[in-house]
């Protein structure tokens, strides 16, 4: 057996984080380093370790992140804009390697990201 990760630690409960949502396929954390006024991290309950090793059957899993990210957003009052990224691989600048999207938003973002 692989050692659990990250974020599989923190679903456990073994490492402390503050939850913001629940779900069967998955959950939101706040992030440790904000990048934004509001910055969470809707992680997929399964250690999927990126998008690149996502499947056609992971599709609900992704479908659930993509609806807790809005509902997320519509919670948190980012009526203005919001920003959903999964950074992959290296070159994208992933350090965790189980699958995430960041929730970014409470402030105007500049494109192309860097
Ligand atoms: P990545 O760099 O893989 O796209 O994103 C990983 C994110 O996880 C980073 O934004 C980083 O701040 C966040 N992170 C790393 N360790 C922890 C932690 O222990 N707790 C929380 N809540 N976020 C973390």
């Amino acid at each position: 057996m692989s050692e659990p990760t990250l974020f599989e630690k923190i679903h456990q409960g073994v490492i402390p984080a503050r939850v913001l949502l629940r779900e069967d396929l998955c959950f939101a954390i706040e992030d440790i380093d904000p990048k934004a006024p509001f910055h969470a991290l809707v992680i997929p309950v399964k250690p999927i370790p990126s998008l690149a090793e996502a499947t056609d059957d992971d599709g609900p899993i992704l479908a659930a992140c993509l609806g807790l990210a809005r509902k997320l957003a519509q919670a948190n009052g980012l009526e203005n804009g919001w920003r959903l990224v999964a950074n992959t691989g290296g070159f994208a600048g992933q350090t965790v390697p189980h699958l995430h999207f960041h929730l970014l938003g409470g402030r105007r973002m500049g494109w192309p990201p860097g």
